[in-house]
């Protein structure tokens, strides 16, 4: 299981500065690396907009 990034993404950058596993890559909007994300959830709890969900 793995997080991700939903359509209230602002592309505002902070969930990849926190990702401990460098598992959030920029885009239109930001994605989410299912392959290398750990379940953290650090990334959740760092989103402004609440974009970041478990999938
Ligand atoms: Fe990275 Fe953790 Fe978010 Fe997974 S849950 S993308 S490891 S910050």
């Amino acid at each position: 299981m793995a997080y991700k990034i939903t359509d209230t993404c602002v592309a505002c950058g902070t969930c990849a500065g926190e990702c401990p596993v460098g598992a959030i890559s920029e885009g239109e909007i930001y994605s989410i690396d299912a392959d290398k994300c750990i379940d953290c959830g650090t990334c959740s709890s760092v989103c402004p907009t609440g974009a970041i969900e478990e999938a």
